[in-house]
């Protein structure tokens, strides 16, 4: 369970003027109060929290929801706070940016792995290894020559019905039996995906 807590301090108070209180009947004891805070995920400030505005009498010190008041209420509490209002600090979305970070990072990798690939689709080199998905049925093929046009490349003895356990079947007593691809073969197997992926030590 990641704990999440919620935070929410008073970040702003300021007079309503002309105001009678609807509990106490003072007049002039009302103020308005904005809570705000800091959500945290696993201790770490992530998202600002939602900004709520309360009014509180300093008479009968009873807190009231802005909805209790009349538009006229609102509307002075709304120019109140628009003459000093108050900004979301950028350390409260630290989790956030945390966040962005390590996905932007593993999206960049993922893109980098990618262009690789194609270099490594290109340039062949011997014990590349190439995992195959054909028809749902996994299995590896290495790379053991290249020629000028063609690719020779060992199979794998087993095939798997998922992806998970390539890399056990990945043993050098599984690659039996060689075939041969033209260069361009090797390529559309690889644009269609059938070679998905390519481990190069
Ligand atoms: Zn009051």
């Amino acid at each position: 369970m990641i704990p999440i807590l919620s935070e929410q301090n008073i970040i702003q108070t300021g007079k309503v003027r002309n105001a009678i209180c609807p509990n106490c009947k003072q007049k002039d004891s009302l103020e308005y109060r904005v809570y705000g805070g800091v959500i945290r995920i696993l201790f770490i400030p992530t998202l600002p929290n939602k900004r709520i505005t309360k009014v509180f009498c300093t008479a009968c010190e009873k807190e009231f929801q802005l909805k209790e008041f009349n538009d006229s209420i609102k509307q002075t509490i709304k120019y109140e706070k628009s003459k000093k209002p108050i900004k979301f600090p950028i350390w409260q979305f630290s989790g956030i940016i945390i966040l962005i970070s390590i996905l932007s990072f593993g999206i960049y990798t993922g893109i980098q792995m990618n262009n690789l690939e194609k270099v490594y689709i290109l340039e062949p080199k011997k014990n590349d290894i190439y995992k195959v998905n054909i028809n749902g049925q996994y299995s590896t093929l290495k790379v053991s020559n290249i020629t000028k046009d063609s690719i020779f490349v060992l199979l794998n003895q087993f095939t798997l019905n998922s992806y998970k356990g390539l890399d056990e079947i990945n043993i050098d007593e599984n690659y039996t039996t060689i075939k041969s691809f033209s260069r361009k073969d090797i390529l559309t197997l690889y644009n269609e995906n059938t070679i998905y992926e390519i481990i190069r030590e």
